[in-house]
């Protein structure tokens, strides 16, 4: 699942759930499974005094909650380097995964410590 965090801007396409609050947000990233949310993009100002910001605080106390993939799309530059900050210094950095077949990729697209599916031995589920 992709999260679009965003209080006007709709989601570039219907592969991205839309999240208008810092509140929904956060109650989307604790009721999903560990790793359902793969990817994050974030607006930085959510109209009247609502930020993202709650939304990285609560993944800096819930390390299992990070996405794979956090993106700002804040056009907002103080809001921007504040986000981006936090998200360099608090996301967890997974060490990538090196394939039977040599082949090195990012953990979040590994599949059982394999590349891709194609290597995934025959009697593996
Ligand atoms: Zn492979």
């Amino acid at each position: 699942m992709k999260l679009w965090v965003d209080d006007l801007r709709p989601a570039p396409d219907d592969s991205w759930v839309w999240s208008k609050t810092s509140r929904n947000t956060i109650d989307t990233l604790m009721f999903a499974g560990i790793g359902e949310i793969t990817e994050m993009s974030l607006d930085h100002d959510l109209g009247g005094d609502d930020t993202t910001r709650p939304v990285v605080l609560w993944m800096c106390e819930h390390e299992l909650r990070w996405p794979a993939k956090v993106v700002v799309h804040s056009a907002n530059p103080v809001g921007r380097e504040w986000l981006e900050g936090m998200i360099y210094r608090y996301k967890p950095q997974y060490p990538p995964v090196t394939c039977v077949c040599g082949k090195t990729v990012p953990e979040q697209e590994a599949v059982w410590g394999f590349c891709s599916e194609e290597c995934l031995p025959e009697d593996m589920p």
